[in-house]
């Protein structure tokens, strides 16, 4: 079952540092806001490795939010829709 000219404890290697590598994959998650990997496990802020990032994220959308204007174009696009729910 295996290829010849390779040991079998060889193969039996190769493979669970392959499943490791796997696991770990797995298991590691990118923060958005820092994009370090972090183990999802440890953190109670998901998708976020720590609290301070979940806040900065969320202080980043707020501020995208307000830095919106609500202008002519915005407005025309809520009446129209409110004319299709109609
Ligand atoms: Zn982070």
């Amino acid at each position: 079952m295996h290829p010849p000219g390779v040991p079998r404890c060889v193969q039996a290697r190769t493979l669970r540092k392959n499943q490791r590598v796997v696991h770990d994959l797995m298991k590691k998650m990118h923060c958005p806001t820092c994009g370090h990997t972090f183990d999802p496990e440890k953190t109670p802020s998901m998708p976020f490795c720590s609290l301070r990032c979940r806040q900065v994220d969320l202080g980043r959308w707020l501020e995208e939010t307000h830095a919106i204007p609500t202008d002519s174009e915005a407005a025309a696009e809520a009446d129209a829709a409110e004319q299709e729910e109609q």
